[in-house]
């Protein structure tokens, strides 16, 4: 591609594994000639106070301004003065839907293989307003917020992704038949944007029998859209269905078309600086993010090459039973390119 062809999106390699799998991510989109500018920025090393957090105002500007961007993960630093790296990214840029898909990689075993599971988390309300304190001593209180707006806007997200990439169904997880305000509204918004959609299946199932269900046989949903606490949980269910940290993707998306993709791991000090972390959860994000480009052709060709890699078993790293280095995994998928 010639430079001026070349769409920029922002990188944060992030700390611990972070710089060793986001350089794994660069060498791989190079090998598969993607169309892509990296503009990379790190987390500093001081608070800055335009935005109360060790994320400097340059790097979230980075971000508005090319709309589109790929997130090592970032260790939580320790001190009081500042706002969380990941908090601060959710506010700052608004990102109200996390999404996740979940699919069992073939001729890695676990105990289904016929997961293939989208998971669509509201990301700035419920339980996770920030809103607690305490009443009297020995008693506190935590509010859940729920709104029309925020509700609205993730279902629509997940319809319309339903719509988009060629689902079936939808599934709104709750527990209406006890946080009946809450979750009722949660629900009531999901029912309003599934009248939009009548070609795509709608169903709503409380929390409790969907872990079950999920557990027991994944094969049963498609998409699923939930309040933010209920994604927290079951979207981590899913990962654990298909193998780990390593391996799964995640997405944020913003208002006004910002799409940040990130691998749902921590930085894993306990291997940083190995050349021993699994890069695939980050290379798959990368291919969510591609999707979202629309550059479906290099996202299919990418993930081939992950896939097929893992399936021989010739290079696996250390979290799927392997021995290969991040770099001998990362030249093995380029060899598949
Ligand atoms: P972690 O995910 O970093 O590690 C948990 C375990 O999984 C470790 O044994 C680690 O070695 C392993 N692991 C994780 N990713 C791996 C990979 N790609 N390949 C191979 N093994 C992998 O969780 P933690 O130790 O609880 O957190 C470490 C730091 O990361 C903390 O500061 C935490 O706040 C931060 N964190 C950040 C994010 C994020 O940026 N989105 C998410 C979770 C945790």
């Amino acid at each position: 591609a010639s430079e001026s062809n070349l769409i920029r999106v922002t990188l944060f390699p992030g700390d611990g594994i972070g710089p060793e799998i986001a350089e794994s991510v660069k060498q791989v989109f190079k090998a598969a000639d993607v169309p892509v500018e990296w503009e990379e920025h790190y987390v500093g090393k001081e608070v800055d106070p335009r935005t109360q957090s060790f994320l400097t105002w340059e790097s979230l500007e980075s971000v508005r301004r090319n709309k589109v961007g790929l997130k090592g993960p970032m260790a939580t630093p320790i001190g009081k003065g500042h706002r969380s790296l990941n908090l601060t990214l959710r506010k700052e840029l608004n990102l109200y839907a996390n999404v996740r898909p979940c699919y069992s990689l073939p001729g890695y075993k676990t105990k289904h293989d016929d997961v293939d599971l989208i998971t669509i988390r509201e990301n700035t309300e419920g339980e996770y307003s920030g809103l607690e304190h305490q009443v009297v001593r020995g008693v506190v209180e935590s509010l859940k917020i729920i709104t029309r707006h925020a509700s609205l806007r993730v279902a629509e997200y997940a319809f319309h992704y339903a719509n988009a990439h060629g689902r079936e169904r939808v599934s709104a997880i709750h527990k209406a038949n006890i946080m009946q305000k809450t979750d009722g509204l949660f629900l009531k918004c999901c029912r309003e944007v599934a009248e939009k959609y009548p070609e795509i299946k709608y169903e709503e199932v409380v929390i409790d029998n969907c872990c079950m269900m999920l557990v027991k046989n994944p094969s049963l949903f498609d998409v699923l859209v939930m309040p933010n606490l209920y994604g927290d949980i079951i979207s981590d269910l899913c990962a654990g269905l298909i193998g780990g940290l390593g391996l799964t993707p995640s997405c944020n998306i913003g208002e006004g078309g910002i799409a940040l993709a990130e691998a749902v791991h921590g930085s894993a000090p306990d291997i940083a600086g190995q050349n021993k972390a699994n890069p695939t959860a980050l290379l798959l994000s990368g291919v969510s993010m591609l999707r979202h480009l629309d550059l479906h052709d290099k996202a299919d060709k990418i993930q081939n090459a992950v896939l097929n890699t893992i399936a021989e078993g010739k290079y696996r790293t250390g979290d799927l039973g392997g021995k290969s280095t991040t770099t001998d995994f990362t030249k093995a998928i380029c060899d598949h390119l």
